[in-house]
């Protein structure tokens, strides 16, 4: 058995029934396996990949709160400290029904990986909780925050670990938890980011992933003779990351023909219309399936995906884990889509994820796409210590090249291993090696 299927082996074992995990873990070492290979001796002494999968802690919490009918309501609550290799920890906070070990594990592994790629100081961290914020009340989601703020805050703080968004946490659920976060520890500092603009949030931080998935996705389509201008798109999701992809598109002069909620999904063959959508969604917080009532001319379909039946040019997959298959990948690619590139972590599945690149399909991977968003994170947690504001502009043009630099990275790991069109295997490897290299300086902690 190679070290890298030992490990993997060594993954399953103490983690069972977490096949997230399992499928995130598997992708990073198939794809470094070659960067192991050649330190095998030194890698299996210091035990390293066993040190990689192992968080360095592992917080799960009970997390009570009272419904509108005065019951009380328990949910778990989570905080994965992956890996403080690079700087605090950091990484979001979901809240949705599936919230398990396993999701929290995959994300938070990923997370270490990306945040390397971002050339910013901060390790890997994920967390969040089971919590359904669908259909809740206001005064419910306020009391569901401020009690697993209650929790959390023991773990966090701006040199520690800096939570954020991510599914069902957005700049609202920030504030509540941030509020809390002050009332207990009496200090108003950059614990959390994604934070409103009032109270140290950053410019371009609500905008950043979906935009540095657009500015990521320009970068590969140019080295191949390719622009996102007049191209067909299509986008799942309409939430935070589907939002700001779709406006950011748009601005490049790209056509996006949809977007979809875990209900369905919209076709809108003159284009989507954003404001529409920010109006349902932001605003109103209400289902896309409303959009055809102030747009007849685009069809709903209810209880399919996205990626079933779509024509396009390039596919932006902004919802959840897993959503694209393998089924809807061989369609997409059958109905001439040349680019997939990832807003959501994970969205493709691994035979998915294979068989595109097996067709030679563009794709990149989320761990470089969506890495926009804890980029600007850390441009927020940086402005939180000097209490300085940027303007939008300044941090929209830092954003811009640290996506760039990371699309850098990736071409040329992939290029050094001879497999230049590999950009898993790119990102993998760029992002593994930083962290390898900063344990090694750290005398391997
Ligand atoms: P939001 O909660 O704002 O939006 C999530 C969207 O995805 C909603 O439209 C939701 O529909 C849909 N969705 C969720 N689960 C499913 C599912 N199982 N099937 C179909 N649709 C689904 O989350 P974000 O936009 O913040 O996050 C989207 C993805 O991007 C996630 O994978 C997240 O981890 C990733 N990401 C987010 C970052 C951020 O800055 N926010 C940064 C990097 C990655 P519904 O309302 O019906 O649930």
């Amino acid at each position: 058995m190679t070290y890298v299927e030992e490990v993997m082996e060594r993954v399953k074992k103490f983690n069972p029934g977490e096949p997230e995990f399992h499928q995130a873990v598997q992708e990073v070492l198939d794809s470094v396996a070659p960067a192991v290979e050649a330190h095998e001796e030194e890698y299996r002494k210091v035990k390293l990949l066993e040190r990689l999968i192992e968080p360095e802690r592992s917080i799960s919490f009970q997390v009570p709160w009272v419904d509108d009918n005065g019951d009380v309501q328990i949910n778990r609550g989570y905080r994965i400290q992956f890996s403080s290799a690079l700087g605090p920890y950091k990484g979001g906070l979901r809240f949705h029904p599936t919230v398990n070990r396993s999701i929290m594990n995959f994300l938070g592994f990923e997370q270490i990986f990306k945040n390397a790629l971002t050339g910013q100081a901060i390790g890997g961290a994920k967390g969040g909780s089971n919590f359904d914020p669908k259909g809740k009340s206001e005064r419910e989601i306020i009391a569901f925050c401020h009690s697993f703020m209650t929790e959390l805050f023991k773990y966090i703080g701006p040199n520690e670990d800096v939570p954020a968004g991510d599914i069902g946490v957005g700049a609202r659920e920030i504030g509540y938890l941030y509020g809390q976060y002050k009332r207990i520890t009496n200090q108003f500092e950059g614990a959390l980011t994604g934070k409103g603009l009032l109270y140290g949030g950053s410019l371009v931080r609500k905008e950043a992933t979906g935009y540095g998935l657009v500015y990521i996705t320009e970068e590969m389509l140019k080295a191949h003779g390719k622009t996102i201008e007049g191209a067909t798109v299509a986008v799942s999701g309409s939430g935070n990351v589907a939002t700001y992809t779709v406006e950011k598109a748009q601005q490049m002069g790209a056509k996006v023909v949809t977007v979809s909620d875990s209900n369905g999904y919209i076709y809108d063959p003159d284009g989507i219309n954003l404001d529409v959508v920010k109006e349902i969604k932001e605003l109103r917080r209400g289902r896309i399936s409303e959009y055809i009532n102030a747009v007849p001319t685009a069809q709903y379909v209810h209880g399919k995906s996205v990626w079933e039946d779509v024509v396009c040019d390039i596919a932006l997959p902004c919802a959840s884990q897993n959503e694209l298959k393998l089924e809807y990948a061989e369609g997409l690619v059958e109905r001439g889509c040349y680019a997939v590139c990832e807003g959501a972590n994970m969205p493709t599945t691994r035979e998915a994820t294979d068989f595109l690149l097996e067709k030679g399909i563009l794709f990149l991977p989320g761990k470089a796409s969506n890495a926009g968003g804890v980029a600007v994170s850390a441009l927020e947690m940086s402005q939180n210590s000097m209490r300085k504001r940027r303007s939008f502009e300044d941090v929209d043009s830092e954003l811009h090249e640290i996506m760039k630099d990371i699309w850098e990275q990736v071409r040329s790991a992939a290029a050094d291993y001879g497999q230049p069109c590999n950009y898993v295997m790119g990102a993998n490897i760029a992002g593994f090696r930083k962290v390898v290299k900063a344990m090694r300086e750290q005398g391997w902690v």
